[in-house]
């Protein structure tokens, strides 16, 4: 009888505390992810960095392919230059919901407003 009515509370506080810990959850990866809604990883996890700098990479080698085939054209200093130009099909995608506006154009790399540019090597 006792551990019956003793039962009913506990599960209650549990209830309670893993709706709060989800609540939590939620605040910490909206306020994270508002700028694009796209982000799926916060901005200080570490792999989002890996995944960011990958793509980053990846992005670097079309636009060197590029500049190496066009040796006339200029590397610009913003991103949707580069789109315009042709040197990029579309902007690398930061999983933690950085953007990329600026492009690094001394060692044509990419610059993420959260994880900076990815480390040659
Ligand atoms: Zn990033």
């Amino acid at each position: 009888m006792t551990t019956r009515l003793a039962g009913l509370p506990v599960a209650l506080v549990l209830m309670l505390l893993l709706a709060s810990a989800a609540l939590i959850g939620c605040g910490g990866a909206r306020s994270g992810g508002e700028k694009t809604g796209e982000a799926v990883l916060g901005a200080d996890d570490p792999a989002a960095r890996e995944v960011c700098y990958a793509n980053q990479l990846i992005a670097r080698n079309e636009v060197v392919a590029f500049y190496m085939n066009n040796p006339e054209a200029r590397p610009p200093m913003q991103v949707s230059v580069l789109i315009q130009q042709g040197a990029l099909k579309k902007a690398p995608v930061c999983p933690a919901g950085g953007d990329f506006k600026s492009f690094n154009s001394q060692d044509l790399g990419f610059i993420c407003s959260i994880h900076g540019e990815a480390p040659a090597d």
